[in-house]
């Protein structure tokens, strides 16, 4: 185990950034800044950032002050918060031979892999992202990002993922049957209100900054079923409660209207994909005040995939064919029926980077720019509870801050383009 740790922390830093000294104070010169808020493009700004954090942002160009500040120059660009996806998969990546790598891959192979993962996801522009499950790996990769030893986004992880005997959570799905053994609460399986109390608990013990369950069945788990109910309201309930009590909140995939349904009523945070969502459920989750979190990212390039042949394992292709398209339309309903949305990918079921595409996909659907550029910025904070932290260009926040070329309003695909990333007030990207 302690010669896992020194390789990783030795590879780790070989990707440390370039500018990781900070200077005093850092004035961010932007040709034009979004007020997210209002919509309002500001011109001729500068932001003001001190250990970490905005400290000012003001009308016209600030100079430095003293030879230790820095003055950074983007006076042709548009700048922005740092985005945030609340739906990613740190640890995994889409291929062809993804469920054979169940067999033969070490975690200390899954750690290395997911470096790449998150470096390249913080380059894209996301600086925050809220991963839904993996191993446990995800833990430690948010520690050893916090510590400044790993390249990537601020990660706000679930741990494990929990869901009922095989449920779409199951980690042993589609195995054969002498390898399957009992898998329990401790793996994120619960058949019981009793045991989604320890699975809840075994995962704030772990360090989970939040819970996520499986209230349905899933496009990608070796299984049969996609959609249907695999949690009882009372086993939701259950989470949901000891959950509340430790201070974290709830997400739960779900694609099936009677498992929305049962989540929404038992109190949960967010429903994630929500593909077969009706409109009682949109009535419901309004009534509830409980985000959607849409991933039509994931929706399309499941389905794209299950073209390719044997992509997939032969349980998944109809599922993948099935739900997948459906997303865009769903996003487009509950856009209009008013439920509260935030930006989630789904990242690893495509491959991490572009989860800008997202946004795209949103505006196509009937979302103005502006308010997709809201799902992923003060909305996520809102929804990850952080908004003191995070989701604007405002004195007091941390430092997280964009820029693209062009007018993200007029264009919403320079959000795949871009050019600078500040996290934390450290330069991470500049072209
Ligand atoms: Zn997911």
């Amino acid at each position: 185990m302690r010669r896992t740790s020194t390789l990783l922390a030795f590879a780790a830093t070989l990707l440390l950034p370039l500018s990781a000294a900070q200077a005093q104070k850092t004035f961010l010169h932007c040709g034009r800044l979004l007020d997210v808020r209002s919509g309002r493009l500001l011109s001729e700004q500068t932001i003001t950032v001190e250990k970490g954090r905005i400290t000012a942002v003001q009308a016209g160009y600030q100079g430095a002050a003293t030879a230790a500040d820095k003055v950074v120059d983007l006076k042709n660009r548009t700048v922005l918060p740092g985005l945030i996806d609340c739906h990613v998969h740190v640890e995994g990546e889409t291929s062809k031979d993804n469920f054979l790598k169940e067999f033969t891959q070490n975690p200390a192979d899954v750690a290395y892999e997911s470096l790449s993962h998150v470096r390249i996801t913080l380059l894209a522009g996301f600086t925050t992202v809220r991963d839904l499950g993996g191993s446990g790996i995800n833990v430690s990769l948010r520690n050893a990002i916090a510590r400044g030893q790993v390249v990537g986004p601020r990660i706000i992880t679930a741990g494990k993922a929990i869901s009922g005997t095989g449920g779409h959570m199951d980690p042993t799905n589609g195995y054969r049957q002498d390898l399957m053994g009992v898998p329990g609460p401790a793996d994120g399986v619960i058949n019981s209100p009793d045991q989604g109390r320890q699975a809840v608990r075994e995962q704030y013990k772990r360090g989970a900054d939040l819970i996520k369950i499986a209230s349905t069945g899933g496009v990608l788990s070796v299984a049969k079923d996609g959609s249907a109910p695999q949690m009882t309201e009372e086993e939701i309930r259950a989470v949901v409660e000891t959950a509340r009590d430790l201070g974290l909140s709830v997400a739960c995939h779900a694609h099936g209207a009677e498992g929305m349904k049962r989540a929404v009523r038992a109190g949960v945070t967010s429903i994630e994909h929500g593909t077969l969502m009706d409109d009682e459920t949109m009535k419901l989750m309004r009534k509830m005040g409980t985000w959607y979190v849409p991933t039509i990212t994931a929706g399309k390039s499941v389905a794209d995939s299950a073209k390719i042949k044997n992509y997939y394992p032969p349980l998944v292709t109809p599922k993948a064919l099935a739900i997948g398209p459906k997303l865009q339309g769903t996003f487009a309903r509950a856009y209009k029926a008013g439920v509260k949305i935030a930006f989630g990918t789904d990242a690893a079921v495509f491959r991490h980077g572009v989860n800008a595409l997202e946004f795209r996909y949103m505006v196509e659907a009937g979302m103005p720019p502006l308010e997709a550029i809201q799902a992923a910025t003060t909305s996520a904070a809102e929804l990850l509870g952080r908004t003191a932290d995070l989701g604007a260009l405002e004195a007091g926040k941390l430092a997280d801050v964009i820029a693209v070329e062009g007018n993200p309003l007029q264009d919403i695909n320079v959000l795949q383009q871009v050019r600078f990333v500040m996290k934390d007030g450290v330069v991470y990207k500049q072209e």
